[in-house]
């Protein structure tokens, strides 16, 4: 990206019209390497209008991220004492923008990024899925941030892991008083069966452990109709989710509160003291659904409950079946 383009969006940030000479005036530079910068955020699927005599404007404002906001928004935690010590735990990176913030922190884990270390991006430019699909976002669009935990269990005790991050996803929401967020198998956050928010784990260590997980969350906070159309399956943000404007500082600091609390009890417990909770948020629990299989092949049935290690129990033709996370997706039959 231009080395300017990003200090010009700070100022865009606003939803304001600036002018093409004051930019210019504010950075020092000519305003032909301001349209330049604009340009590139052009390529990265920033709209921008402009206005011959007024200037250039983003569409609307956007609340840019803000460390000392996000730490305002950390609340007493049961194992630390002080609240400088509270803040501390967390080691906070804001990025202007990055491909994706869980590649950067997997690139990250060999060279001793410490536990709790959490990188957000105001935008990220190639977020990922589950098997190298993409997650969409655009700057003001999302939020995206990954978690760095470590765990003294190896891979194997992790099946779970997550679901619970999900459990966090939805205590936050709910929080915020989107109480009609709900879980999809294995995590997806929905709203009225559209995708309001997802979660990308990727792990590191062996079997046995020690392991290192790194969480990766986008939660979509107001997707512009170019954005929505690069999605093929319905999505939703908090725009229009949420009984009030959520600011995406806050969002955050919540979110690592929740996030923090439930990678405990899963420290301590695993999945299993979490296990009623997710199925209470389950849209499809006792539902008819279909499971898409790797190979292409669909098997219909009725969800009967989760098992302690997060895999899915189907009541199906040929008897209880139990699904696990890895290449399988599941649908609503409407
Ligand atoms: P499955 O149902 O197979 O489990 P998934 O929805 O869990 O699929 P993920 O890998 O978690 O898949 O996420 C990637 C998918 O999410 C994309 O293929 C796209 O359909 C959808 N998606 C991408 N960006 C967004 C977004 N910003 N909001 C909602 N959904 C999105």
């Amino acid at each position: 990206m231009n080395a300017l383009t990003f200090p010009i969006l700070k100022l865009l940030a606003d939803g304001k019209f600036h002018s093409g000479e004051d930019i210019a005036q504010q950075l020092k530079v000519s305003r032909a390497t301001v349209w330049n910068a604009l340009q590139d955020a052009g390529t990265l699927g920033i709209e921008i209008f402009s206005v011959r005599g007024r200037g250039y404007k983003l569409p609307q404002a956007v609340t840019l991220l803000d460390a000392q906001a996000v730490l305002g928004a950390i609340r007493e935690q049961a194992v630390l004492s002080t609240i400088s010590e509270q803040r501390a735990f967390f080691k906070l990176e804001i990025h202007d923008y990055l491909e994706s913030t869980n590649t950067y922190l997997m690139k990250k884990i060999s060279s001793g990024h410490a536990h709790a270390s959490c990188v957000a991006a105001n935008l990220q430019t190639n977020g990922r899925g589950r098997r190298g699909r993409t997650w969409q976002a655009g700057l003001g669009a999302s939020l995206t941030f990954s978690l760095l935990w470590r765990f003294q269990c190896g891979a194997a005790a992790l099946s779970g892991l997550s679901l619970a991050v999900g459990v966090a996803l939805i205590r936050a929401l709910h929080h915020f008083g989107i109480t009609q967020a709900q879980l999809k198998w294995p995590n997806d956050i929905l709203v009225g069966h559209e995708k309001l928010a997802g979660i990308l784990i990727e792990l590191q260590g062996d079997m046995e452990g020690p392991s290192t997980a790194v969480i990766g969350i986008g939660v979509n906070l107001n997707l512009s109709t170019k954005i929505k159309q690069q999605i093929d399956q319905p999505a939703i943000d908090l725009a229009s989710a949420a009984p009030q404007t959520i600011n995406p500082n806050e969002l955050l600091g919540v979110l690592l509160n929740y996030l923090a609390e439930v990678l405990r009890s899963f420290e301590q417990q695993g999945f299993t003291s979490l296990r009623d909770e997710w199925t209470k948020h389950h849209a499809y629990h006792q539902q008819q659904v279909r499971m898409l299989m790797p190979d292409g092949r669909e098997i219909s049935g009725v969800v009967q409950n989760i098992t302690e290690d997060g895999n899915l129990l189907v009541e199906t033709a040929s008897g209880l079946q139990k699904f696990a996370s890895g290449e399988i997706s599941l649908r609503g039959v409407v």
